[in-house]
This record gives structure tokens, sequence and C-alpha cells, in this order.
């Protein structure tokens, strides 16, 4: 029986305040869930969940995944950890430690409730790939010692617990490969770089472009994506991933910075900055596997993605607007 002919369903979003997070609460409250929205604002903000306080069916809990989780859910949406480079490197130990220990606390209550768990696994797990796109049989290639495998590796652990407890406890899990995600509610201080590039260019500065710029990402909208996990958490136990999800519209960083000018008509020029260390050159998803199993694939094209997230940006008090030439 899928979750949908049963609602409403108890269900935890850990991570419920981050970016991603407050989006998918937004969409199980709509579909008519009672939705606990679980964060300890490590990197999730009260102010992404502020229009929920006192809404109906919806519950918020301040905790830290590190410690044993409680409760009775019929659905578990494991998102917690902090997921931009800036922020999982500020504290490597404990985004390795959030990574291994959150999921597996997430996994033993999925066990204890009988709930079944979405996984939000990342792109990082291909680390800086050679097969490309990449598709879900491509074992990755992660350095094991650089700045960044504190969250890829964790990532890669996490997936594993999520295989041995459905292994060896039956837990119905659902892993998610998510690839970079754009939209409204992304911080204007965690680094990356469409929300780097749009606040750059609201306030005219100039625009970092890492490296030559010619590295690419493929963006998906946040609508899109959490559609995704809804998708992935409807299916039965015989599917337990993992499955890519993302846009496969592949883009250059320097195109990125280009598109965001444009739209925002900044008089903002680009600068170079150093690379990253293990910085993936290129990265687009191969999305068969989620057209065919969970009948998904995005619709929103990243020009009407930045739209929307633009203007969020613009109204957010945190940005001031370029003085635009009125010649
Ligand atoms: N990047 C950039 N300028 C910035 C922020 C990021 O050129 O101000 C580059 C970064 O080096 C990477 C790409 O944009 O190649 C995506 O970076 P992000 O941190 O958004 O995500 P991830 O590297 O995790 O895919």
């Amino acid at each position: 029986m899928t979750v949908a002919a049963r609602p409403p369903c108890r269900v935890l979003v850990t991570g419920g305040a981050g970016f991603l997070g407050s989006h998918l609460c937004d969409r199980l409250l709509a579909d008519g869930h009672a939705v606990t929205a679980l964060d300890n604002y490590l990197t999730g903000r009260p102010e992404n969940l502020a229009h929920l306080a006192g809404a109906e069916r919806f519950t918020f809990v301040e905790a830290d995944v590190r410690q044993p989780l409680s409760g009775r859910f019929d659905l578990i949406f494991h998102l917690a950890c902090p997921a931009s480079p800036t922020f999982y490197q500020a504290d490597p130990v404990a985004t390795a430690t959030i990574a291994f220990l959150g999921t597996l606390n997430a996994l033993q209550l999925a066990r204890d409730c009988g709930a079944r768990l979405v996984f939000a696994s990342t792109s990082e797990v291909y680390g800086d790939p050679e097969e490309h796109p990449q598709s879900e049989s491509y074992p990755g290639r992660v350095n094991p010692t650089g700045p960044r495998a504190c969250y890829d590796e964790g990532k890669r652990i996490g997936e594993t617990l999520c295989f041995d407890f459905r292994r060896v406890h039956g837990v119905d899990v659902k892993v998610a490969r998510i690839f970079n995600t754009y939209g409204p509610r992304m911080s204007d201080g965690d680094g990356r770089v469409v929300s780097n590039f749009i606040v750059q260019a609201l306030s005219g500065g100039p625009i970092t472009v890492y490296g030559n710029g010619l590295q690419t990402r493929s963006f998906c909208y946040v609508d899109d994506l959490v559609a995704g996990l809804v998708a992935a958490s409807l299916q039965p136990a015989e599917f337990a991933g993992p499955v890519n999800l993302g846009n496969p519209a592949e883009f250059s960083i320097r195109q990125l910075a280009e598109m965001v000018i444009a739209l925002t008509g900044s008089p903002s020029r680009l600068v170079s900055a150093p690379l990253p260390v293990d910085d993936p050159r290129q990265r687009r998803p191969e999305i068969a596997l989620a057209r065919s199993a969970l009948g998904w694939a995005p619709s929103v094209s990243l020009r009407d993605g930045l739209e929307r997230t633009i203007r969020y940006f613009a109204g957010s008090e945190a940005v001031a607007l370029p003085a635009r030439d009125a010649s």
C-alpha cells in the first residue's frame, strides 16, 4: 500500500528548518499529513518555518540527530546534515558525526516504529566523477582524505547504513541522491554558487567565479526536488534505490554567472577566485531510473527557477538592490 493511500500519515522531517526540509514540510502539510519538523538550527533557520507557527497538523521539535530520537511515525525523511561546502567544512568532525550518528539514530527510530525512511543522500557520493552523466551504478571517485570527505564519505556511510538496516532489520528505505538544488530560502551566507551569485549581482558587487568557471553543475529547482522526494516515498518496499534526483540540464559556472547577470540587470563583473580543493569538474544526473521507477522528471527550467529565486532574494532585507542605470 502506498503512503498516499492512507493519509494523514505521521511524518518526521529531520532538518525540517533547512532550505529543502522547510519546503518539504510545506508540501507534506498540503498533502494532508501530520508533520513534525526536527532541527537544532545548526544550519537550519527559524524563519524558514515561521509561516507554519500555529499551523494545524504541524509540530516543531528542537533536537540534535546525534542524540537518540523518539516518537511514533509512519514515514521519516532524514535530511538533517550541513550541506553546503562552507558549512560542512567549518566543523568537519561534527559533519561526519552528524552524517553517521544522525542516520543511525533515524534508522533505529524507523526500525522501532515500523516507519518507512527516505534518506537524503547526495551527488557528492560520485566525487569528481570519471563517468558522465552519473548513473546510480557508478560507484564514484571520492577522495577519502580531502576536505570534502567529511560530507561525501558521511553520506556514503549513510547509504551503507540504510541498506544494512534494510537487509538486517527489514526497514523500508529509499535512498535519494540529490544533485545541486536551489530556490527561495537558501541561506544567503552559505556560500553555494546560486545564492552567492544572486546576492552578489543584486548588490552590484563582483561575482566570484572559482577557477576558470568551466566546471559544470546541473541545477534543480526546489519544488521539483521536493516532488521527487515525495514520489520516492510512495514506492513499495521492493524499491530502495539509490535513485538520482536532479535536473539533467548542465551549465558551466560561467554560464550560470552570465544568466544571473542578465536576469538581474546587474552591473556586476566576474572576478576569478581560487578553485576549492577536490571541486568536481562536472556533474549531471542520469535520471532514467527516476523517470521509470518514480514517474518523475523536473519541469522548471533554470531560467524560470532563477527568476523565482531572484525575486525571493530581492525581497529579502539582507540584500541591497543595485542602483539601476536609468539610460
Ligand atoms: N562556485 C563559484 N563561486 C562561488 C561559489 C561556488 O564559482 O561563489 C563554484 C564551486 O567552485 C563549484 C560550483 O560553483 O564548482 C558549485 O558550488 P556549490 O558550493 O554551490 O556546490 P557543490 O560544489 O557542492 O556542487
